[in-house]
């Protein structure tokens, strides 16, 4: 499934266009509904481009606040509104003397759904009761706040470029041995150690980045050692492994072997005797 949020939200602000053109205050309410439909649209779509990134149990956040803020947490320019342009560069590494624009790409940033999705959320409903004592709903403010809305959304979806996100990514092979799915991770500037988590099985990892640009996988794992003392054999587990009924063959001597709880007495026993 290849949703068109754009398409969406241009819909959507087509039918809020409609409403607000009615001159009718009652009618304000489904604008702004169509509204907050088209910000979702467009943050959904800006979320599409992070696909690949974004664990799976964020698909169900729908609150573009939420989702921005994850989408942030990822690329702290998710949000940035931006120009591309490319040139031919004289001197590898310096920036050429005439570049070419492609175009700008406006993005309904973070300050924008703040600024606006909730405050719609208030006309959706009829007015309370101490709305009503003070004369109910401001359809004057709210009329205004949906044309500045139009305009703001209006030139989101007339950017001729979109959804622009460079980064520098690594890719490697999950290292869970009953896994080996590819990993995929964005190496944000200027962090040496990044930890990836593999979203087929949950094992941790952790990336080294050299200055030289060099990267180097370990997996996040730890020693457990055989249940048989006479054994001693070590196997190393994932965090995620290491949980009350997993259980394992020792490739040493054969001993099963079994995760679970114990309790433990946290003074000496014959202390509290008595
Ligand atoms: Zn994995
Ligand atoms: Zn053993």
């Amino acid at each position: 499934m290849n949703p068109h949020f754009r398409q969406r939200a241009r819909e959507a602000l087509q039918r809020a266009k409609t409403e607000i053109a009615s001159g009718c205050d009652e009618r304000l309410s489904y604008a702004a509904l169509e509204l907050r439909m088209a910000i979702e649209a467009v943050t959904y779509e800006r979320a599409k481009s992070f696909e690949k990134e974004l664990p799976p149990q964020e698909y169900d956040v729908w609150q573009p606040s939420k989702l921005m803020k994850v989408l942030l947490e990822l690329e702290p320019l998710a949000d940035a509104s931006g120009t591309l342009s490319f040139g031919l560069e004289d001197e590898p590494g310096v920036p050429a003397k005439e570049m070419r624009t492609l175009g700008s790409e406006k993005v309904f940033n973070l300050k924008d759904i703040k600024g606006s999705y909730d405050a719609l959320g208030s006309f959706l409903h009829h007015p309370t009761l101490r709305q009503l004592n003070s004369g109910g709903h401001d359809w004057r403010k709210l009329r205004s706040r949906c044309d500045e809305l139009v305009v703001k959304l209006d030139a989101v979806l007339a950017s001729p470029v979109f959804n622009i996100n460079f980064g520098t990514f690594t890719t490697f092979n999950c290292m869970n041995e009953d896994c080996g799915k590819t990993v995929r991770k964005r190496l944000p500037r200027g962090q040496a150690e990044v930890p990836v988590v593999c979203f087929e099985c949950g094992a941790e990892h952790v990336v080294q980045v050299e200055q030289t640009g060099t990267q180097t996988v370990r997996p996040v794992v730890q020693d457990v050692c055989c249940a048989n003392p006479e054994c001693g054999h070590a196997l190393k587990l994932f965090r995620h492994q290491i949980r009350a009924g997993a259980y394992w063959k020792c490739p040493e001597c054969g001993t099963q072997c079994r995760v679970g709880f114990a309790v433990f007495a946290d003074t000496p026993v014959s202390q509290n005797a008595g």
